[in-house]
């Protein structure tokens, strides 16, 4: 479902992806791990092409989106993005906020939005909260809130920017306990994770980023469990 290759990010002089080779099958889970400021957060933001890649080539379900005739807001439509951070619009409810990106971006009508909206609040157990306003939601739940959102646009991947860093510890679980779900429904997946208990479970393969490159990659019980290279040992000893 996404094919990279070869993939370099520069901003100015400095080079943070420095050729990345990677490919995700449909319904595969892949948890990318690493040291701060290797190039985690900059590989998603290409796929997504929220940055431009400085070099190298990405397929995503079949379109090659470094193409420069490509239609980039067709190419984004099929990837959701959930952030660290919600980037839910307060203004709007919940229900406002599913059915909104709906309506502007794939030009629904109302009724299906709104049928769309509640199916996807259901997958993320917030049926109940259809009519609250962000501000009144745990973090927890604005998360959740926030990939049904990304979930209504019916996207053919999701990527997840350390989707649990900026919450309270007992509510990691449940923004989990909906990841999972999500790769038990077969939806494929790229997840920056520091939570090695989840990548261990669910991942299907797991890659190590280091200095804008992939130092190793493979099934979490490998890569976390009993990893090859010196630079991963050292970094999970600090995570773990
Ligand atoms: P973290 O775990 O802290 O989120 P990361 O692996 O996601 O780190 P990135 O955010 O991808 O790392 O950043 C990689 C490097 O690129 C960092 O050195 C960062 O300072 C640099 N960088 C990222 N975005 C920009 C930008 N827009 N302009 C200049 N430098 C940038
Ligand atoms: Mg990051």
């Amino acid at each position: 479902e996404i094919e990279i290759r070869d993939l370099h990010k520069s901003f100015g002089a400095t080079e943070v992806l420095r050729g990345i080779d990677l490919q995700v099958t449909p319904g595969e889970v892949v948890c990318v791990i690493g040291p701060s400021g290797s190039g985690k957060s900059t590989l998603l933001r290409c796929i997504n092409l929220l940055e431009e890649p400085s070099r190298g080539r990405i397929v995503v379900a079949g379109t090659d989106i470094t193409d420069p005739d490509v239609d980039i807001d067709a190419a984004r439509r099929r990837i959701g993005m959930v952030f660290q951070q919600f980037n839910l619009f307060p203004h709007l409810t919940v229900s406002g906020n599913l059915v909104l990106p709906q309506r502007r971006v794939l030009g629904r009508d109302k009724r299906t939005a709104d049928r769309v909206a509640r199916e996807n609040l259901r997958r993320v157990a917030l049926t109940d909260k259809a009519d609250a306003y962000p501000a009144q939601l745990s973090g927890g739940q604005q998360q959740r809130v926030a990939i049904a959102r990304a979930l209504a646009m019916d996207p053919r991947v999701m990527l997840f920017d350390e989707p649990t860093s900026a919450l309270d510890p007992e509510l990691v679980g449940d923004v989990l306990a909906v990841m999972r779900s999500l790769a038990a429904d077969g939806m494929t997946m790229v997840v920056v994770t520091h939570e090695m208990s989840f990548a261990r479970e669910v991942a299907d393969r797991v890659v190590f980023m280091d200095e804008g490159r992939v130092v190793e990659q493979g099934p979490a019980a490998q890569v976390v469990g009993s990893p090859r290279h010196e630079r991963t040992r050292d970094f999970l000893t600090r995570v773990l």
